[in-house]
């Protein structure tokens, strides 16, 4: 079990000691991202450092691993997608530091950065447009006519009663 991380970190105490964090975020904090989702039970797995960029302002990197419910655009049931990703954000950079760095930038506030709005964010860009399950898997839950006929025939009492006819 890891620890449970914080949504509020103060980036520059953080980046001058080049700090390391892991753990991880239940969904149920992350309301936008719960509402696109089939269920709202899952552990984000994160992990993040801070440092100093080239560009004079601090950055934080990190790594998100989420098992998220997603409805099946076949069969409208839900589906198990692995969404892993990386993400690299400097800290208040200017329109400018973003252009020239080719590197995002989120805005701190009071002197924190929110984790869990930038996990959040992160996974809401990175969930699939479209979510499928895998090929044939969509027949549990949809019953196409080959299994129905086979039900049929296991349920027919006709077919009951003459196999009980022949036995006796
Ligand atoms: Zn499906």
């Amino acid at each position: 079990m890891q620890a449970k991380l914080n949504r509020l970190y103060q980036f520059k105490k953080e980046s001058s000691q080049r700090s390391y964090h892991e753990g991880v975020i239940a969904l149920d904090e992350l309301s936008r991202l719960t509402e696109m989702l089939k269920s709202d039970q899952a552990e984000i797995q994160v992990r993040f450092t801070f440092s100093d960029s080239e560009y004079d302002r601090s950055m934080v990197k990190g790594h998100v691993i989420a098992e998220l419910s997603i409805e099946c655009q076949r069969c409208l049931k839900p589906v198990l997608q692995l969404v892993e990703l990386d993400f690299e954000l400097l800290i208040d950079a200017s329109d400018n530091i973003v252009q020239i760095s080719g590197v995002d930038t989120l805005y701190s506030e009071d002197g924190n950065i929110d984790v869990f709005d930038v996990v959040e964010d992160e996974l809401i860009l990175g969930l699939p447009l479209v979510a499928l399950h895998e090929s044939g898997r969509c027949n549990e839950y949809w019953h196409v006519s080959d299994d129905v006929q086979t039900e049929t025939d296991r349920e027919n009492p006709f077919l009951v009663l003459k196999k009980l006819k022949t036995k006796h």
